[in-house]
């Protein structure tokens, strides 16, 4: 299973990265082209099946459909360069094979790991609880320092999607940009 698929510039260091292994399953965290770009063509490369939530669905198809807000100086830079890179880039379209849903077992699919529902960076944004590791999308940021989403569709519910995250019983959080963030460092966001 693959959590996410970086943007272009991605592609040539994912496949070697990838090389020791048989893809499957490519489940997205959300829409935004640094994580989905290069989705189907790594499914086409493994034979894989694409999973996203069915609320960013159509974000994936075209990234600017939905307003993205920012929060401080930091989140205001991340903001421009999105907005640029999402003017200039596009994403292959592909047909998901299924969706994903807040709750979901993947144990169908031969994984010990659930899905949590993180509404917020983007309105189908989810995250991947796997024994004590969770990865979170862009729910958030480790980019000088660790943070909530810098930039959102919507901060509040941003908010409490990271409420759910602390309710969770993982022990380590992997976003999106930047390094882990534990659960003591969580707890303080
Ligand atoms: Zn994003
Ligand atoms: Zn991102």
């Amino acid at each position: 299973m693959l959590v996410d698929t970086g943007r272009e510039s991605t592609r040539a260091g994912l496949l070697e990265a990838l090389r020791p292994w048989n893809i499957e399953l490519i489940l997205l965290t959300h829409g935004h082209f640094d994580h989905a770009y290069n989705a189907a063509f790594l499914a086409r490369k493994f034979g894989a099946k694409i999973a996203l939530h069915k609320a960013d669905e159509a974000l994936v198809r075209d990234n600017r459909i939905r307003a993205i807000h920012s929060r401080g100086l930091l989140g205001y830079l991340i903001r421009k360069v999105s907005i640029s890179n999402i003017n200039k880039t596009h994403i292959e379209s592909f047909e998901p094979d299924f969706y994903l849903q807040d709750g979901q077992g993947l144990e169908p699919f031969g994984v010990d790991a659930r899905i949590i529902g993180l509404p917020g960076h983007t309105a189908g944004s989810i995250g991947v609880i796997a024994g004590g590791a969770c990865i979170v999308g862009d729910t958030l940021m480790n980019m000088g320092g660790a943070s909530r989403a810098r930039i959102a569709e919507d901060f509040e519910a941003v908010g409490q999607s990271v409420e759910l995250l602390k309710r969770t019983a993982a022990e380590v959080y992997y976003p999106g940009h930047g390094g882990p963030i534990s659960r003591k460092r969580l707890l303080k966001l």
